[in-house]
Formats: structure tokens, sequence, C-alpha cells
């Protein structure tokens, strides 16, 4: 079994700063993640888009500034482990860890969750067929926005996401369908005039309140979703691609197991430690909640230097915890994970 000083449950964000606050007090961690690569929301469901509040960064795609984390971390040697979720946590007699994820095995002194908004369960339409045609040309993210240049998209929902990718993917693609079942949209307001004035271009069409009814197509690449108002009228538009934007359904999965006081979404933590209620697992990021919580990157940065400091003072007790500035200290030599 692979040992490591801290496991770092979720390789988002705030999962990748933790490697560099727990290795700047000389820590290894290791990243387990569900997913088979790192960085989170921000890879998952907005890589292209810009961040503005990154501090320092003035506008950062956000994979650009996980691709920055991925480099902070790197002097600490992290070791990863992707692909599978954290499903057991056995408390051993030394008081560390055995960590389980499908074929991975590990021994933590410590367990940092950074787990976000859980495991990513996309919200999916009901429609019979549709996994013959995921990951082809029905998606709930957008990982590459060149691919729907010169192509007929169809957006589905009615919050900040498919609003925003209406108005950005517009101008490239051939043109977008935006289906709503409401009349009015939860997105901002000013997407939504950017939406009313493309579609007054002729960019987009907007039907609302409309809602999925079925898909058509070949080997897993559509050419018509058909649509159907509130009279179940149905009207077939010709389409290359699907992108629904239902939301995720946030759910702890197997961490809600683990013995830890939650709420349904989160874990209780105590900001000025963030520790949970079990010895020696600590929280950070989304996943937590204790007063004044804001689910922000910013947050969860912050909330890294805190929980290394509890770390230490888990793995070294007697050791007497000393702030340090990088400037003057610099970046400990590396070693492997
Ligand atoms: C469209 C959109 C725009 C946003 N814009 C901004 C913005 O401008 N500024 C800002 O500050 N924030 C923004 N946010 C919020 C921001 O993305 C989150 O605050 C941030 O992602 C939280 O980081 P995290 O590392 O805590 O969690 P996440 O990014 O959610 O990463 C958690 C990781 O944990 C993994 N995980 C969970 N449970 C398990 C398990 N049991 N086993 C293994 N892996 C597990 C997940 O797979 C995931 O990869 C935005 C969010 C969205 C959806």
């Amino acid at each position: 079994m692979k040992q490591t000083d801290i496991a770092i449950i979720g390789a988002g964000p705030v999962g990748l700063f933790m490697v560099f606050e727990a290795g700047m007090l000389g820590y290894k961690c290791t990243l387990l993640d569900s997913l088979d690569q790192i960085g989170g929301q921000l890879t998952e469901l907005y890589p292209e888009k810009p961040i503005y509040d990154i501090p320092g960064y003035p506008s950062i795609l956000a994979k650009d500034i996980v691709e920055q984390l991925r480099l902070q971390a790197e002097p600490f040697k992290p070791g990863y482990m992707l692909g599978h979720e954290v499903e057991e946590v056995e408390r051993q007699e030394d008081g560390s860890f055995n960590i389980t994820a499908g074929e991975h095995e590990l021994n933590a002194k410590v367990i940092v969750i950074a787990g976000g908004a859980g495991v990513f369960t996309p919200r999916k339409p009901p429609i019979a067929n549709l996994e013959q045609y995921e990951k082809k040309s029905v998606f709930y993210s957008v990982k590459n926005k060149e691919q729907f240049a010169d192509k007929t998209l169809v957006i589905a929902g009615g919050g900040d996401s498919a609003a925003d990718w209406a108005v950005e993917l517009a101008p490239k693609a051939k043109h977008v369908h935006v289906v709503h079942r409401r009349a009015s949209f939860r997105a901002a307001d000013e997407t939504v005039r950017q939406m009313e004035e493309l579609q007054a271009s002729g960019k987009i069409t907007i039907h609302a309140p409309s809602q999925l009814g079925d898909i058509r197509g070949e080997n897993g690449m559509l050419n018509q979703v058909i649509l159907k108002d509130l009279d179940k009228n149905e009207t077939a538009v010709d389409a290359d691609y699907l992108l629904c934007f239902y939301g995720l359904a946030p759910s702890l999965g197997k961490i809600s197991n683990w013995g830890l006081n939650t709420t349904s979404k989160k874990v209780i933590v105590q900001a000025d430690t963030m520790a949970t209620n079990v010895d020696g697992i600590l929280g950070i990021g989304d996943i937590t909640e204790y007063p004044g919580k804001l689910d922000l990157i910013l947050t969860g940065f912050a909330e890294s230097a805190i929980a290394a400091k509890t770390a230490q003072g888990i793995i070294e007790p007697e050791k007497k915890f000393k702030l340090i500035y990088t400037t003057s200290q610099g970046l400990p030599e590396s070693e492997s994970a």
C-alpha cells in the first residue's frame, strides 16, 4: 500500500493548492479524484471561461488557473490517484487511515476532504437513447469550443451555464437553438439581453417555453432534436450537437458514510482549524460549511493554509507552528511522494 502524509480527496483548485501549503510545511500529499483529470469544476464545467476574481490575475481562463496550480504544486511532487471515487476510509491502530478508491489503496496520516460539489453527476433529460449519443454529439459541459464552429447547436437549460454558452458559442456556430421549459430565464439579466440581441441578429433562436422531446441521428451523431411546447406540439430542428445544462445533482456520495457531521450537501468544519468532528480528517473548499462560508476559489485557497497548519499539529504535535513567508524560505528541496 502506498503511503503519504496527507491524502487530499478532490483534485479541484482548492485540493491542488493544498499540496503547496502542506508542501511548505514539509508534508507529502497524494490527490485522489473520481475524475480522470485534475481541476474539479473548472476543468469539468467551464474550462474555457475567464475567471475575474483570482487575486493577481485580472482575467484568467479556468483551464489556465488549473495549469498554474499544477505547476505550483509540482516542486512538492504530489502523487495523483485519479479516475476512482474514494469509497472507504478505515482508521488504523496507529491513528492513520487506509483509503480505498477503486484499484487505488493509500495510507495517510491525515485526510483533507476537498470534494467540492461532490462526485459530478450532471442532471440529464429523460430521453431513452441518450447514452448512445453522449460524448459524441450530446455533452453536459464544453471542453473544446472549436468543435462547435460552423455547427448547429441545441443548448438546453435556463440558468447561467446555458445562457453563457449560448452567447459565447453563437458568433462562431452556424446557428444556436436555446431551449428552456419556462418563458423567463434564471441566467443573469445582462446575458439574457445579449442572447435576445443575438436572436434579433439571427444567430440564436430561443424556444421558450419548450422542452426536449427526442433526439434522432445515426452512430451517436445527431441530426435532429425534437422539441415539444406546453401543448405537446412537436417541432423538429436540425442539429449537430446537443448541450444540456440542467445543473449537477450535488451529493456527498460515500463521504456521508465516514461518520462526519454533515448537512445534506456539505461537511461541517470549524473555520479556525478546518477540522471536522473526526480526528485527523479536515475539510476545505466548496464542500465545507461553517458560519460565513463563501463558495469561492479564493476562500478555499485561504482554507488550505489553515488546514496545513492543523495538519502539522496532528502529524507533528510537538512541533511549534511557524508562519512561513515563501519570500524568505523559498521552495524546499523536492523529493518523491
Ligand atoms: C459555471 C461556474 C462558474 C464559476 N465561476 C467562479 C468564479 O468566477 N470565481 C470563483 O471563485 N468561483 C467560481 N465558481 C465556483 C468554483 O468553481 C468553486 O468554488 C471551486 O471549483 C471549488 O473548488 P474545490 O476544489 O473546492 O471543488 P471542485 O472544483 O468541485 O473539485 C472537487 C473535486 O473533488 C472530487 N470528488 C468529490 N468527491 C469525491 C470522492 N468521494 N472521491 C474522489 N473524488 C471526489 C470531484 O470529482 C472534483 O473533481 C464557478 C462555478 C461554476 C459552476
